[in-house]
């Protein structure tokens, strides 16, 4: 399985640009990586590594995925929680599967944040249109449906604007179980991304201040402009988080910001989008953190390593090379995952470094049109 000159094989559960991220930074370090992934070598790991063709539901080809590997972990946390509990067995598996099943269904991830005394905003379970209905009067609308499950970059998801508009709410969700929402008049959405190591050790990366768009995310700058407060604050719920689970990795949680109140939103378990930024901009990225502590490695510092940072997403862009040669002269980091572009869909990114990034990340949104 492993190479004379590789140092350790790590498998990771799912292709996509988040798995390709992980690859770079693990070939960097001597890794042998190995994904598992429906779309096969197509599949944007395919550059950084064997991608095994295979669904994550079956058990099966999980198995014979793990066979060989010193540690499994995943990019996505919709991966079937008795699937991940079974490769646990097995292989050393990190983060833990017990934070997938929390993670997959945004009931029991809000209901975990408030048992560990984090803040969120005003929520109801909801099981019918009837039920809806009665949500939306008593939290008052605005408001967001969404289903507990499965729903990603704004999928899944709708804003009702009366009660009466319960029906065609819960058809656009398609009848699936789910979450009615108070909406938040946020200041501004931040997200802490977080690492904790075998041994217990944590670090956290400076805040990243996030814009969304249509519910998909368009921009991120770190450090956020938030309050020492509010820092603890995002970082005192990752640090509980991570103890309750034992868990080790990288950890993200979205909040919203309103009037000095931080509301957790979600959590990824795993290496998330407005982390991008540390690829360039910290002293270690998110992607090799998240593998030194899934190998049981030390971790690196997460500071700056060359001040503040923008990442703008490249969503449904379509890319020539004199696009990347202006984003390049800019100071521009480019990134790109091999996707073929469609609209709403993320195919790469660019990271601004310095004083006048924010400056810079205007011109490049000007340039890729985001
Ligand atoms: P989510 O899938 O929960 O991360 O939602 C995607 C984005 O939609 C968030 O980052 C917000 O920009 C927006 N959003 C979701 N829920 C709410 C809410 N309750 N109030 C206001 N905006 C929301």
């Amino acid at each position: 399985m492993r190479g004379p000159a590789d140092v350790a094989t790590v498998g990771v559960v799912g292709g996509g640009q988040l798995g390709r991220m992980l690859g770079l930074a693990g070939v960097a370090m001597g890794l042998r990586m190995r994904f598992l992934d429906p779309a096969g070598d197509a599949a944007p790991a395919g550059a950084v590594g064997r991608v095994i063709r295979g669904e994550f539901s079956d058990e099966r080809m999980l198995l014979e995925f793990i066979r060989g590997c010193d540690a499994v972990t995943y990019e996505f946390e919709n991966v079937p929680v008795a699937a991940a509990r079974t490769a646990a067995d097995r292989v050393r598996v990190a983060p833990t599967p017990d934070v997938l099943e929390v993670a997959q269904d945004r009931l029991l991830e809000k209901r975990y944040f408030q048992s560990l005394g984090i803040p969120t905003g005003v929520f109801e379970p909801v099981g019918s249109p009837e039920e809806l209905r009665g949500a939306a009067e008593r939290i008052g609308v605005p408001a967001v449906l969404k289903t507990r499950r499965l729903g990603y970059d704004g999928k899944g998801q709708f804003v009702l604007r009366s009660p009466g508009d319960a029906e065609a709410a819960w058809a656009a969700v398609g009848g699936l179980p789910s979450i009615l929402e108070a909406f938040v008049a946020f200041d501004r959405e931040v997200s802490v991304i977080a690492v904790r190591g075998e041994g217990g050790e944590m670090d956290f990366y400076p805040l990243a201040e996030n814009v969304h768009r249509a519910g998909i995310l368009r921009r991120s700058a770190a450090p956020a402009r938030a309050s020492e407060g509010v820092r603890r604050r995002a970082e005192d719920a990752a640090r509980r988080v991570m103890e309750g689970f034992g868990y080790v990795g990288v950890l993200t949680i979205e909040f919203f910001e309103a009037g000095g109140v931080l509301l957790a939103n979600e959590m990824a378990p795993r290496v998330h989008n407005s982390g991008h930024w540390t690829i360039d901009g910290a002293r270690t990225s998110q992607f090799e953190n998240h593998l030194r502590a899934v190998l049981g490695w030390p971790l690196g510092p997460c500071g700056l390593s060359g001040g503040p940072c923008e990442m703008v997403n490249l969503i449904g862009t379509r890319a020539d090379a004199a696009m990347v040669r202006k984003v390049l002269a800019l100071g521009g980091r480019w990134h790109w995952y091999g996707k073929e572009p469609r609209d709403g869909r993320k195919v790469g990114h660019v990271t601004l470094v310095g004083d006048d990034a924010a400056a810079r990340a205007a011109q490049v949104e000007a340039i890729v049109g985001a």
